[in-house]
């Protein structure tokens, strides 16, 4: 699983960062910032599921 953010629809709710804190952060202005690169670990796969799905903007992409 990877997962991408489209920064120009993320509007800073941070559900994603309560829903997969390891994966979702936020940068300077309060966006969502992804915080591992390449493949997320099996163990969070259903956290960031949650995270793209709680996504008002559906601003998170899932690829598998
Ligand atoms: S929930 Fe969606 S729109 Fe809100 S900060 Fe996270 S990625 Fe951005």
């Amino acid at each position: 699983m990877r997962v991408s953010l489209d920064y120009d629809s993320c509007q800073g709710h941070q559900m994603c960062a309560i829903a997969a804190p390891e994966v979702f952060g936020s940068d300077e202005i309060g966006n969502a910032k992804i915080l591992i690169s390449g493949d997320v670990p099996e163990a969070l796969h259903a956290k960031v599921r949650r995270a793209e799905s709680n996504c008002p903007e559906r601003a998170i992409t899932i690829t598998e």
